[in-house]
Parts: C-alpha cells; structure tokens; sequence
C-alpha cells in the first residue's frame, strides 16, 4: 500500500493489496510487455465476467473506450449523441472526436446523475446514442433512462470510469446497457496506471472495438496491411494487465473500504449545517468513488472555495466538482454556442467539492478531516 511521508491527507492514491508486483515481475520476465500476453486476455474475461457481460476490450484509457464504443456503434458526422452536462471532459471529447454533436442534459439534484425525463426531451431525429454516467460511483436511473431509450430507438453506452462494483437492482454497473466503458486510471477504483476497457455482451460490437482498437487491421485471415477504415492504437499492454489482474482480485474489498469511509463521512458530516452529503437511492449499491459534498454557504458560513483554501492550510486536499460541459470554451471552436439552461449543474459546479477518498484512507486521517471541516465551520460562524 502506499505510504504517505508527510501529514497531507491526499485526495487519492493507489492501493495495492495483493499480487500487484508478483504480477507485473511475471509479467516482465516472461518477455510479453507489449500488447498481446495471458494477463491481458484473462483481464478482458475476468473483468467482463465480474461485471456480467460476455466479451471485454482493453485499451490505454477511459477515454479511448468511450471512443471505441461509440466507433462501434457507428457514430459520426451529423450524428447527435446525448451527454450529462456535469461530468468530466472526456465524454464530451469522445463525441467530438467522432465529428458528433454532444447534446447536454442536466443532472439531478440529489444523485448527480443525467435526468432520464429531460433525456426524454432532448431526444430528435438525429440522436444516435447516450452516454450516461455513474457519477462519484452512484448509478444513474437506468429503469427510466432505458424506457427512454428504448422509446427513442438508440443505445445507452455507460461510463462506468467512475463505478466499478457498483450495482442497478442487483445489476453490476457495466452490464446495464449496450456498451460500457471503464478508465483504469491511477485514481479509480482498481487502476492499472493508465488504461480503460469496453465491457459488451453484443459480440458485434466487441469485435468493431477490437477493429479500432488495433488500427482497423483486418480480424480475421492472415495480415494483409490493407485498411478500410481509419483506426487508432488504443491497445493496453500485458504489463498494465497484469497489474490489472492483480487489483480485480481485491476490487470487492477496495470498493467496501470506500463504502465504508463515505459512512463514516456521512455519519459526522451530515451534522454540519450547511453540508450536503452524498445519497444511496433505494435498489442501488453507490461504491463512493469520491466523496461529494455541496456547500450551502449562507448556513455553512463560508463559502466552497474558502472552505478548499482553509482545508489546504490545515493539510487536507480536496478538488473541485466538474465545470457544466455545455460551457467549455472549447466548443466554441466548434460553432457548438448552447443556450439552454443547467440549473441543477451549474449550482454543483458552484458549490460542490470532494475530499480524500482512496481506498486506502484510514480511520485517523478521515476522522483529521472531518474535525478540520468542523473547526472551519465554527470559526466561520463565530
Ligand atoms: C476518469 C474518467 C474518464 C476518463 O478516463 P481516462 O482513463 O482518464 O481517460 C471518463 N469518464 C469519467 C466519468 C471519468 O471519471
């Protein structure tokens, strides 16, 4: 497990628990470092398998699976796909990289997840697709977002980047929609430094990820370095899949400790009036990826920033929510000016902020940032 060398509690960092170096040194003295090797192909099933679909893509990112996912479905120019506009930037880069339109919705006020009834509304007659996304680790309302779905005619493609073991009525995220991306990224849940996968039970739509996946190199007959399509290399090394490995065995017991820090969050936090905390709606399993809270700063006392600027000088770390995508300056370069309204986004993107929250958090450093925010919070109101 890392080990921290000063008192600065940050907001995350890796937890290796198990066979993380026994596996990447197997994997390095085998000789298979690249992108082919039995860690890789057994991270594809293992994975695939713990979320509960057939077939897994790795590949070097979150970001690139978003994009494959929706290569895979056939989304390009003039293509209109459906995006939560509270999430992060690479939902709304994989869309422009497929010379798509990202359609915005806003999110709810209590879940932080897209808003299946204003889904509903921005559906047209060139919406192509939807990613939504299991924000901090709560899964999004995927009864009325497939109805919706279903009504329109167009996929759901999950971000799960953020909700790995998280679960929809029993459901693991992952195995909700049509497609579902992952990010491995040093921060997530499990990480294998950086990486990202596809999870599909559509045998069709894995194999066009392996397509792009690989430069569109033919799947099948002997390597005729013909190209019909435009492809990428997105491909995962074996040595990153082997550390991979290595963390799907403890995901389980990585996800509880996140769950069990967030309790132990909530169950002081909720009495600092000001603060909202993170929910768990009913038939849902939240893993807490990072934990949430929005600042209301006439009850709290002061307001978001100050309280992020007063945690830094005590020695907590803490980030803030994501920006409304819907007004990114990079659309503009793209002649995308939005003029609806994100109410509900833009008061998180406000208010909201998140504190340390890996994995390998102890009881002591919790319990050190909850008395900070409460000895800000009495000072604030003195
Ligand atoms: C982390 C994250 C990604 C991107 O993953 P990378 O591996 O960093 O490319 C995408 N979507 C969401 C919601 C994320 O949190």
């Amino acid at each position: 497990m890392a080990v921290s060398h000063t008192d600065f509690i940050p907001v995350c960092e890796p937890c290796f628990l198990g066979n993380e170096e026994r596996y990447v040194q197997d994997a390095v003295r085998s000789g298979w470092i690249s992108s082919a090797g039995g860690y890789l192909s057994r991270f594809e099933e293992e994975f695939a398998a713990y979320c509960g679909a057939d077939f897994g893509i790795a590949c070097s990112s979150g970001t690139a699976a978003l994009h494959l996912a929706l290569l895979a479905h056939g989304i390009g120019a003039g293509d209109e796909v459906i995006i939560p506009d509270f999430t992060m930037v690479a939902v709304l880069n994989a869309v422009l990289y497929c010379g798509a339109t990202p359609v915005f919705v806003d999110v709810e006020a209590d879940t932080w997840n897209i808003d299946a009834d204003l889904l509903r509304e921005k559906v047209s007659s060139r919406t192509k697709a939807a990613i939504v996304v299991h924000t901090y680790g709560h899964p999004c309302e995927m009864g009325a977002i497939r109805d919706a779905a279903v009504a329109a005619g167009i996929p759901i493609i999950e971000d799960a980047a953020e909700a790995h073991g998280a679960e929809y009525q029993g459901v693991k995220c992952g195995n909700l929609g049509a497609a579902a991306c992952f990010s491995f990224f040093g921060n997530k849940i499990i990480t294998t430094g950086e990486g990202g996968m596809v999870v599909t039970s559509d045998r069709k739509i894995a194999e066009r990820c392996r397509y792009f996946r690989n430069l569109c190199f033919s799947l099948e007959g002997p390597r005729d370095y013909r190209h019909g399509d435009v492809g990428y290399n997105y491909r995962m090394t074996n040595l990153q899949a082997a550390l991979g490995c290595a963390q799907l065995e403890r995901l389980d017991e990585l996800a509880e400790r996140r769950i069990r820090n967030a309790k132990r969050y909530t169950r002081r936090l909720s009495q600092v009036p000001g603060l909202a905390c993170p929910v768990e709606r009913q038939g849902v399993k939240n893993v807490y990826w990072m934990y949430g809270l929005v600042v209301d700063e006439a009850k709290f006392g002061i307001s978001r920033d100050a309280l992020m600027a007063q945690l830094t000088q005590r020695g907590v770390d803490s980030r803030l929510f994501f920006k409304p995508l819907h007004s990114q300056p990079l659309l503009q370069r793209f002649g995308l000016a939005v003029t609806a309204q994100y109410p509900v986004t833009e008061s998180l993107s406000a208010r909201g902020l998140y504190l340390p929250s890996g994995s390998g958090l102890t009881d002591d450093q919790l319990d050190r940032v909850c008395a900070a925010i409460e000895a800000i919070h009495h000072e604030a109101k003195r």
